[in-house]
């Protein structure tokens, strides 16, 4: 059989969930930015696990309406009191310093340090997270609490850092497929000392990669790693030429806390892709969230432009904005756990298998029901607790199997789970009643993308 995973992993899922917590633990610490060596550092890390191409694109180059930055790093940064103490501390804490923040070293009243603090009142005892990118600023984020215990008088401020031109570095890998067709996986590296948004996708990628790879699997899968907005910019404005192989996609982003697992459409809203995760997520009989496309959120923004309009939505546990952890300093180890990774890689892992299994069948003998009891597929499966599901099962595929409708097409017709209808098809292929039909499988996969093409010419 042409396609699926050539070689079925026996996935020991809790066993992964605790190897991603760990890159989690190893990555924390190190300040990302949307360039420099935090992100050169952590990409490395994840060297370690996958043979990732590092890209570096010099600052300055043009990407569609924008232009690669200059590159940020930073050493140290402090505030000093009048007697020596500092009162807000980078080695403390990489989130203590606005990213991004131009080099400063001055004295200055209250007055006019409290210009360059910023606090959470309605959280006090957290430390937000703040950038400014794209307009040469600096300053600090600290707690309500420590804010308020900071009095008039002359301060020291210190930030060591260095903007200056170099370059944005992603990581890259390609898995290569029976087929060009290709499947993205992409991830934001940006952030810093804060977990869930985006350590969590980063491990789930680098250990999908590792799994796929291990699959011989039937599409290639290029997985990016890569920051937010300015990196997917980057990458479709230097790739034009190899978007069209992307014919599905996920974005993976917050995939650790212990919130439901969420879908968000891609902006084909009923692509295969959306189709297949929505399928899993029914199936897996656990609550779960499907939110509508809109134009907000992370890099499938970029991908779901109306120039690209690729099929590609966006995993995620607890969503973009919308837990009281979100960009804050509780956003830290505790607030993600290997079993919530664990979950998101088994669904994550799920989708892609529907994706990789979603096949379209002929009926070999399609002039009524074969006979099914001469061939022992009739009510001899000893072996199935649930034979008479079986059984439907196959004569949903038999008389769907026309050359047009795919497994996951039959799965949601017969609202029967597409592991079973993808395990009666090969019963039946077995026995000769249906054959593959290459053909169509092909037009499928173009089909869906033109489609989706003729709807936006519109
Ligand atoms: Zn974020």
């Amino acid at each position: 059989m042409s396609g699926v995973f050539k070689k079925q992993q026996t996935l020991d899922a809790p066993f992964i969930g605790r190897q991603m917590y760990e890159l989690i633990r190893e990555l924390y610490p190190i300040c990302r930015s949307i360039t420099g060596d935090g992100v050169r550092d952590t990409l490395a890390r994840v060297q370690r696990h996958i043979p990732l191409t590092i890209h570096e694109v010099p600052s300055g180059t043009a990407v569609f309406d924008w232009t690669v930055p200059k590159e940020w790093n930073i050493r140290d940064a402090y505030v000093k009191d009048s007697q020596g103490k500092k009162v807000i501390d980078f080695q403390k804490s990489n989130l203590h310093v606005v990213n991004y923040s131009v080099p400063t070293n001055k004295r200055m009243p209250f007055s006019e340090l409290k210009e360059h603090l910023f606090t959470l009142p309605d959280q006090p005892d957290l430390i937000p997270y703040r950038t400014s990118y794209y307009r040469e600023a600096w300053g600090f984020c600290l707690s309500q609490r420590q804010l308020d215990e900071m009095s008039d008088g002359q301060y020291e401020v210190r930030i060591d850092s260095e903007l200056k031109n170099g370059s944005l570095t992603f990581g890259e890998l390609l898995i290569r497929g029976a087929t060009e067709n290709e499947v993205l996986i992409s991830t934001h590296i940006c952030h810093p000392s804060l977990c869930n948004d985006n350590l969590s996708g980063v491990a789930v990628a680098t250990f999908l990669a590792m799994t796929l790879a291990a699959c011989e699997p039937r599409y290639s899968y290029r997985f990016l790693f890569i920051p937010g907005t300015i990196g997917s910019i980057t990458w479709l404005s230097l790739n034009e030429e190899k978007v069209d192989r992307i014919k599905y996609g996920l974005v993976l982003a917050c995939l650790g806390d212990r919130g439901p697992m969420s879908y968000k459409r891609s902006r084909q809203e009923k692509s295969e892709m959306d189709r297949a995760a929505l399928h899993v997520l029914e199936c897996s009989a656990k609550q779960h969230l499907v939110r509508d496309f809109s134009p907000y959120g992370y890099d499938e923004r970029q991908y779901c432009s109306p120039g690209f309009n690729l099929a590609v939505g966006c995993l995620s546990r607890s969503s973009h904005g919308q837990f009281p952890q979100y960009h804050t300093s509780a956003d830290d180890l505790d607030f993600v756990d290997s079993a919530s990774l664990e979950d998101s890689f088994v669904n994550c892992f799920s989708i892609l298998s529907v994706l990789e299994r979603n096949l379209v069948f002929i009926n070999r003998n399609p002039k009524c029901e074969p006979q099914l009891g001469k061939r022992g597929l009739y009510r001899q499966l000893g072996g199935y607790t649930d034979a008479e599901a079986r059984e439907m099962a196959m004569l949903w595929v038999l008389n769907q199997s026309d050359g047009t409708k795919s497994l996951l097409d039959i799965a949601e017709r017969s609202r029967l789970p597409f592991d079973e209808i993808w395990s009666v098809a090969q019963a039946l292929m077995e026995c000769g009643l249906i054959e593959e039909s290459l053909h169509a499988q092909s037009l499928l996969v173009q089909a869906s993308q033109e489609l989706a093409q003729l709807k936006d010419d519109r």
